[in-house]
């Protein structure tokens, strides 16, 4: 950009022409007020905004920039793959040879269908796993996000099995009726529901790790008794890894839990790493399951942009780019960096918990007894801390996730300057939290 323009300036334009003037809604700043940020660019482990100013980041695109914005060799594949064209409507090699790539990481994985977006893969899953089985329900948990599609906006019901409220105006009651939403981590709740509803469940579906309330650890065993109990009723386990897979491990979250317990999920979703910031997401799963879908099955699910060859290209240079060394600096990064957030809140006397799961993490605030467990826990949490302790870091160069609820994303490009950067911040914002 030759001319700075304010991020002002962009955002009362950009109001005036979508809604919002955002085209994702957590992007407007909702929860922690202020006006957005419009970047144009970024590098490794930095972004800069409309006016010229840079900020260390810690959204990384919401997840797919695991080896850091803009890396040499994802650029020059997605350049190598621009100059032959854009999409054609067919198959092309790459397409192979990204799937090869992720079955090579994650074994249980006999099929692969890509797709554009994560709610594209839930919401696939989702219908594969009614046509499979012939049966309607699925149960979700309160504070798991899988993406917008009807049925799995739902989040009411705490407790017991409920059938679950509509999550959004415009899902109609009969759709959300199909949802049973249970407390997360709470197997009793799933013994019961399918104690009463078994015949009728089609698939449990659940992130891998929850990352969406903040982040939630699994309770030792718990994704291991879901695929326990849904196999022992005829029911899939849909295994959502869109934000955790690729990133907390090769082999996603499961990679470290189910790979070494000895079971595996029926179906997994995928978004975000596998295209490395272009859309691609997929779902996949055993062979019998998978080959339900068109063309060789009765379930339907296509896509003039499936698989395109510009996203692609990117995909399988991000995850051969995403080497042990990445992972290695991601998870020493991560513990680094929430020990030094958590002493220069305790400094302040500020009560909070730092959430993990691997190597991601978040902060809950007001929750330094118990943690956060589920949902209600994540809810109960002195949030209005995070709001000045976000603005506090945006004004020395940290670009957090605006929002409490969400985790905080390294990469493989986060270096020891980018994390200098960081920790100088946390003083003053923890001295912001203290305030509020
Ligand atoms: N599942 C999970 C676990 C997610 O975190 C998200 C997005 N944050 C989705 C599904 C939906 O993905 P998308 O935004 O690409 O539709």
């Amino acid at each position: 950009m030759t001319q700075t323009v304010s991020s002002e300036e962009l955002f009362d334009r950009a109001r005036a022409l979508m809604p919002g003037g955002v085209n994702s809604p957590v992007r407007a700043f909702g929860s922690v007020g202020g006006t957005p940020r419009f970047l144009v660019s970024a590098k490794g482990p930095y972004v800069t905004d409309s006016e010229g100013r840079e900020y260390v980041d810690l959204v990384c695109s919401w997840g797919p920039a695991l080896v850091g914005h803009a890396h040499p060799d994802v650029l020059a594949a997605v350049h190598s793959a621009v100059d032959r064209g854009l999409s054609f409507g067919a198959s092309t090699p790459a397409e192979a040879e990204l799937a090869a790539l992720v079955m090579d990481r994650v074994k249980p994985v006999e099929r692969l269908r890509m797709v554009s977006t994560g709610t594209e893969a839930t919401m696939t899953a989702v219908r594969l796993a009614r046509g499979f089985t012939g049966r309607n329900l699925v149960i979700k948990f309160a504070g798991c996000y899988h993406g917008h599609l009807d049925g799995l906006l739902a989040s009411a019901g705490s407790g017991v099995a409920t059938l679950a409220l509509p999550g959004s105006a415009g899902v109609t009651a009969a759709t959300a009726a199909e949802t049973l939403v249970l407390p997360y981590n709470d197997v009793a709740a799933v013994e019961a529901a399918f104690a009463e509803h078994g015949a009728n469940i089609a698939a449990v579906i659940t992130e891998a790790a929850p990352a969406n309330m903040g982040v939630v650890t699994p309770a030792e065993g718990f994704n291991a008794a879901l695929s326990r109990i849904t196999t022992a009723h005829g029911a899939l386990l849909i295994l959502d890894e869109v934000l955790t897979g690729f990133r907390t491990s090769p082999a996603g979250y499961w990679g470290l839990t189910g790979e070494k317990e000895g079971w595996a999920p029926d179906l997994y979703t995928f978004g975000k790493v596998i295209g490395g910031g272009m859309p691609v997401a997929a779902l996949g799963g055993r062979a019998e399951v998978m080959e339900y879908l068109a063309p060789l099955g009765p379930v339907y699910q296509a896509g003039t942009l499936s698989g395109n060859p510009i996203a692609m290209a990117a995909g399988v240079a991000t995850l051969t780019a995403a080497t042990a060394e990445v992972y290695a600096n991601i998870d020493a990064r991560s513990a680094q960096l929430s020990h030094a957030v958590s002493e220069a809140l305790s400094a302040e006397g500020v009560n909070h918990s730092v959430q993990r799961a691997g190597n991601l993490f978040s902060i809950a605030f007001g929750t330094a007894e118990h943690g956060v467990h589920d949902y209600a826990d994540a809810l109960a949490q002195d949030a209005f801390r995070f709001k000045p302790f976000f603005h506090s870091m945006l004004d020395s160069g940290v670009y957090l996730p605006p929002s409490v609820f969400e985790a905080w994303f390294l990469s493989g490009a986060h270096d020891d300057a980018a994390m200098d950067r960081i920790l100088s911040a946390l003083p003053a914002a923890a001295k912001a939290a203290a305030a509020a």
